[in-house]
């Protein structure tokens, strides 16, 4: 019998776990490695499925912003001991438009939570990032220091390196139902066995209301992404070499730098979030949109506005389209929360933007389900199940 067993082991779930293994035994941890074909994988999917997330202290929310700057400041503690390299401080840059306030938000928590951030105008823009096509009414706001990007993936694999390494069980396979029995949960998986623990997390993200995992509504929409990566070749490799992450606030979009990926070529990426996205409540949706290709209207929408941008990215020509999913709260935030007495609790809701403070919100949720008092700035209330 394990005293705590962690379902879900994507960004967050990895997190809670190596936090618990690194101060208790009797820790397991229930999820399935990422499938090596996802056409034919029957099983869940996962938001951390990609060689790319933003990270930085700036943010529009003060939650966001203090969870992200614990979890940076810890990031190259987790490489060195775990040996698995995720992180590249290359920096950010918000480019701002007059109807939009998120600069001014940004820069504010960034300097509460101390951010190294400078103001940008237009010509200052151009001058430092000449390859990029802005208006003159635009205004830009970097930051250097911690922020840059992660690899979502690679940092699950330290996470769970180091949860494992700590003693932590890692049990690779999908969790079907959790339940409370008179000794504590006991947790049944996929193949019809059954883990029993005194208490259990729930981290399943996106597939946890498909699943039917957590004895409470949740209030979560599961929102379909798509995401289209240009390949970067000849004189984009150079040109973009020392490009930052980037949000540019005109179309609400992400954008990431050159990154390599498996199949050894970079790619830089863009993505936009719109309330019209598609919404999924059933595994069969999910599936079926993690095996796609998204949607054909932002293939166009986003590759326009990239060659608008950066010019230079008329010059490449493969670009291709990825899919994934956000789970968004009624909150803006993360849930995490008991959802069952003490032996049930919940951290789920990335919100779009879960993965680079995961190591935090990893520690808060450990520290829930282990008893231990609320230890953040992060008022409790505001990550408590919806009413
Ligand atoms: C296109 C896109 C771009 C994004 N960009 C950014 C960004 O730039 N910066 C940022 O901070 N965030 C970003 N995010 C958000 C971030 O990726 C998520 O918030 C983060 O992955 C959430 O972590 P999680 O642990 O809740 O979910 P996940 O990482 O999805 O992990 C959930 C885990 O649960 C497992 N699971 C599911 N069902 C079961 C089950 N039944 N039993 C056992 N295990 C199960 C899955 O296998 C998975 O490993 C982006 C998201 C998307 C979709």
């Amino acid at each position: 019998m394990h005293r705590i067993v962690v379902i879900g082991r994507g960004l967050i779930g990895s997190a809670a776990a190596r936090h618990l293994a690194e101060h208790q035994d009797g820790i397991a941890c229930i999820g399935p490695d990422e499938p090596d074909d996802q056409d034919m994988h029957t099983g869940v999917f996962a938001s951390h499925y990609d060689e790319g997330r933003m990270t930085r202290y700036v943010d529009p929310t003060p939650e966001w912003s203090i969870t992200a700057g614990h979890s940076i400041r810890r990031y190259r503690d987790l490489e060195d001991r775990s040996g698995i390299t995720f992180y590249a401080p290359v920096g950010y840059l918000g480019l701002g438009v007059p109807e939009s306030d998120y600069n001014a938000r940004c820069a504010e928590t960034g300097k509460a939570n101390g951010a190294e951030i400078e103001h940008l105008d237009a010509a200052a823009i151009r001058a430092r990032y000449p390859y990029l096509s802005v208006t003159d009414d635009v205004d830009g706001l970097v930051e250097t220091g911690g922020a840059g990007f992660i690899s979502p993936r690679r940092m699950v694999q330290a996470q769970t390196h180091l949860a494992e390494k700590a003693g932590a069980t890692c049990i690779r396979q999908a969790a079907r139902a959790v339940r409370t029995v008179p000794k504590g949960v006991e947790v049944e998986l996929w193949d019809g066995s059954v883990v029993q623990a005194e208490k259990a997390l729930i981290a399943t993200g996106a597939f946890t209301a498909a699943c039917g995992l957590s004895p409470k509504d949740l209030g979560l929409t599961v929102f379909g992404r798509t995401t289209v990566l240009v390949r970067i070749e000849g004189e984009a490799s150079q040109t973009l070499s020392d490009m930052p992450t980037m949000i540019d606030t005109k179309v609400g979009a992400y954008i990431l730098p050159p990154i390599r990926y498996p199949d050894g070529h970079s790619y830089l990426k863009i993505g936009v979030g719109r309330p019209t996205d598609p919404r999924f409540t059933s595994l069969n949706e999910l599936q079926s949109w993690f095996k796609g290709d998204g949607a054909d209207v932002d293939r166009q929408e986003f590759t326009a506005r990239l060659k608008e941008l950066f010019p230079i990215l008329n010059h490449c020509h493969v670009w291709l389209t990825d899919t994934c999913a956000v789970t968004q709260t009624r909150s803006d935030l993360p849930i995490i929360d008991f959802a069952q007495d003490d032996r049930i609790a919940v951290a789920v809701g990335g919100c779009g933007k879960g993965a680079k403070g995961s190591d935090e919100w990893g520690r808060i949720a450990a520290d829930l389900i282990s008893g231990n008092p609320w230890s953040t700035k992060v008022s409790r209330e505001k990550l408590a199940l919806p009413v």
